[in-house]
C-alpha cells in the first residue's frame, strides 16, 4: 500500500478550542488507513478577518494516510461536522477547521481542494508548527519553510506550552 505523508492544519475559537484541537487530533488518527505520525505543539493565534471574534487555537498534525486527497478531505469534513461546525461568515469563529496544508509534493487544483493551501505562505499559525514538526520541509511552487518563515512575523503568535 503506498502512503502519502500530508499535513492538516488544526483551528478552533469556539466551545474549549483547546479540547476541540486535541479531541480531533485523536480523530484523525482513528481515519481509515490514516495515522498520525507527528503533532505540532499548540499555539494561540490573533483571528484573520472579522477581528470581533475570540483568539484561535491551532496546531499541524503529519498523517501517513494511503487514502487519495479528496478522500482525506471527505474524512476531515466528516469530523468538523462532528464537531458541530456551522457555516457563517467568511473567516468566521468555528468551533473545528481543517485544512489540507500539504499533500505529498502534489499540486492540486479542483472545485474542491487547492494544495499546497493557498494561505500556507503567508500565515504564521501554520508555519511555525510545521517547521516545529519538520525544519527541512519544502512548499511546492513556494519554497522552504524556512525562507517564508524569515519573511513572516510572529506578530501575536504564542506557543502556548511556553506561556509563564
Ligand atoms: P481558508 O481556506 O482560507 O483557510 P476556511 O478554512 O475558512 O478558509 P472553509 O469554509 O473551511 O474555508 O472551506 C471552504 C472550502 O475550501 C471547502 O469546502 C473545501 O472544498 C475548500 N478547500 C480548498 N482547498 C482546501 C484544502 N487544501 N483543505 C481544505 N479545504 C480546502
Ligand atoms: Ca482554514
Ligand atoms: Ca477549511
Amino acid at each position: 500500500m503506498t502512503e502519502v505523508t500530508a499535513f492538516i492544519g488544526l483551528g478552533s475559537n469556539l466551545d474549549d478550542p483547546g479540547a476541540q484541537v486535541c479531541k480531533a487530533l485523536r480523530e484523525l488518527d482513528e481515519i481509515p488507513h490514516t495515522r498520525v505520525s507527528a503533532v505540532s505543539p499548540l499555539y494561540r493565534s490573533a483571528p484573520m478577518g472579522p477581528q470581533n471574534q475570540p483568539d484561535y487555537v491551532n496546531a499541524v498534525a503529519q498523517l501517513q494516510t494511503a487514502l487519495g486527497a479528496e478522500q482525506l478531505l471527505d474524512a476531515l469534513q466528516a469530523i468538523e461536522q462532528a464537531h458541530d461546525r456551522r457555516r457563517g461568515e467568511h473567516w468566521g469563529p468555528r468551533t473545528l477547521d481543517l485544512d489540507i496544508l500539504l499533500f505529498g509534493d502534489s499540486t492540486l487544483q479542483t472545485d474542491r481542494l487547492s494544495v499546497p493551501h493557498p494561505g500556507i505562505a503567508q500565515r504564521n499559525f501554520v508555519l511555525y508548527p510545521l517547521a516545529d514538526i519538520d525544519a527541512t520541509l519544502a512548499i511546492p511552487g513556494a519554497g522552504s519553510v524556512q525562507s517564508l518563515l524569515a519573511q513572516c512575523p510572529q506578530d501575536g503568535l504564542v506557543r502556548m506550552d511556553r506561556v509563564a
